[in-house]
């Protein structure tokens, strides 16, 4: 997969954030923070990653969670959303009759991608045509005819010709009735006048439908002004971004062009013809976040892990075993809406609200509890019989809270703790909460 570190490294953060206890002003800090850094090195413009930062940060801290969703899921769309709106807006080519010219400097890929754009359309069913226009390279001509050969596709050129638009002009004309045809143009070290007059000739005779910039990723950054430079030179309306395969710099090249007005509308991922992938911002994004799509995603966060600490947070208490942290992870899986919702509200404990658990409410408790419960020792969370007045006053300075506020957190405990006892001593509830637990499990 292309930019596999940056993949790595959003995956790690998604994992985070998905495997904390509780989502704090702190844990936002620190992924923010790591997400920033796999962007630089993915060589992405320091100023668009500060941006993406403030936007992720604000919009987590603001907008309320929609309902259904919990807090990390939120966090996690906030930060799918900036990411694909950091490589701008989508485009594709459209079915139908079109003239394709790719334009670009020397070496960028542009014959390649030709051959490669030509592969792709024929494989879904158009008839393609190939224009070899590049009138500067002498072997270009016999570049492109070898990769029609191999595609299958016609390649029409006139060697020794100088005038790319009469070629083109001539080429249109033998490809007429065919779907698609595609021009691939000169390129030159730089773009200078005479690649411009160039290139609008042959505009103008073909009038194409997409004038496509064909660009190397591994110049990273720089990609954007390049874009930027044809946009104004010949108006382009699509990019292709080549070498992404090998290339540590490509985030640096898709944001780039990403803010530019021209879309990415496919990369390429390798020297061969059939290296050449469609680019979709939203999806590009959820593959290097490691998920189908959003929807699947969020569904597999309740499923893998609140399912599974949710079972075993329940056999854990169905063992004896509850202390603080069995009533805080509970606390934060009624919080949260889950499919085990139902099974976890039988769960005593939180007692009194087990009909109705209001998230909102729930999660600003667990926020205070949280605080409260950083600053006991292994111990006290163990054990928390232990805590005696010296102990809560120590807390409370420790969590800059009132003592009052510890002892709620006890009182809290102590009243779940009772509940739970009695709760296992019922035979009959606990057997049902066993078949539940069992019945989610084999599902
Ligand atoms: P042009 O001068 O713009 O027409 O560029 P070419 O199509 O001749 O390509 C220049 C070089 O880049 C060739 O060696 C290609 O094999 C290579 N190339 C093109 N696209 C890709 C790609 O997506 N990945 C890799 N690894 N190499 C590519
Ligand atoms: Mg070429």
């Amino acid at each position: 997969m292309v930019l596999e570190s940056l993949s790595n490294s959003l995956r790690a953060v998604i994992k985070r954030l998905a495997g904390s206890p509780n989502v704090d002003e702190k844990l936002l800090k620190e992924l923010i923070r790591d997400i920033q850094r796999s962007l630089l090195q993915a060589d992405v413009n320091v100023n668009l990653v500060l941006e993406l930062s403030k936007k992720v940060e604000n919009r987590a801290k603001e907008e309320k969670i929609p309902p259904g969703a919990t807090l990390k899921e939120h966090i996690i769309k906030i930060i799918y959303e900036e990411l694909t709106a950091l490589l701008g807006s989508s485009a594709e080519i459209k079915k139908g009759k079109h003239t394709i010219m790719l334009v670009g400097l020397y070496g960028q890929g542009k014959t390649t991608t030709a051959g490669k754009l030509a592969r792709y359309l024929s494989k879904r069913g158009m008839s393609v045509g190939l224009i070899a226009a590049d009138v500067h390279r002498p072997a270009a001509y016999d570049q492109l005819k070898q990769i029609g050969e191999q595609i299958k596709v016609p390649v029409y050129g006139e060697p020794g010709e100088r005038e790319a638009a009469s070629i083109v002009e001539r080429g249109l004309k033998q490809f007429e009735g065919f779907d698609v045809k595609i021009i691939d143009t000169s390129g030159r070290h730089s773009l200078e006048r005479e690649l411009i007059e160039e290139i609008k000739a042959v505009a103008s005779v073909a009038s194409p439908d997409y004038r496509i910039l064909v660009l190397d990723a591994s110049i990273g950054q720089q990609a954007g002004a390049q874009a930027a430079a044809f946009h104004e030179a010949v108006n382009i309306n699509g990019v292709i971004l080549t070498k992404l395969d090998g290339s540590a710099k490509g985030g640096g090249a898709l944001s780039a062009v990403g803010h530019t007005k021209a879309p990415v509308i496919f990369i390429g991922t390798g020297e061969h013809l059939e290296d050449l992938e469609t680019f979709n911002p939203s999806r590009f994004v959820s593959r290097l976040m490691g998920m189908g799509d959003l929807t699947a995603l969020l569904e597999r966060m309740r499923e893998s892990i609140d399912e599974k600490k949710a079972e075993e947070t329940a056999r854990k208490i169905m063992s004896g075993h509850f202390t603080l942290r069995e009533m805080y992870e509970q606390m934060e899986m009624l919080a949260d809406v889950g499919p085990l919702k139902k099974i976890l509200s039988m769960l005593p404990g939180v007692a009194t609200t087990k009909q109705n658990v209001d998230p909102e409410e729930m999660q600003k408790k667990l926020a205070r509890f949280h605080v409260i419960m950083d600053s006991m020792t292994d111990e006290e969370l163990d054990n928390p019989k232990i805590i005696k007045s010296s102990r809560i006053l120590r807390i409370a300075r420790g969590a800059g809270v009132e003592q009052k506020e510890v002892r709620e957190l006890l009182r809290q405990y102590n009243l779940s703790r009772r509940a739970v006892k009695g709760f296992l001593g019922n035979r009959q509830l606990r057997r049902q909460l066993l078949k539940q637990l069992k019945e989610t499990h084999e599902n």
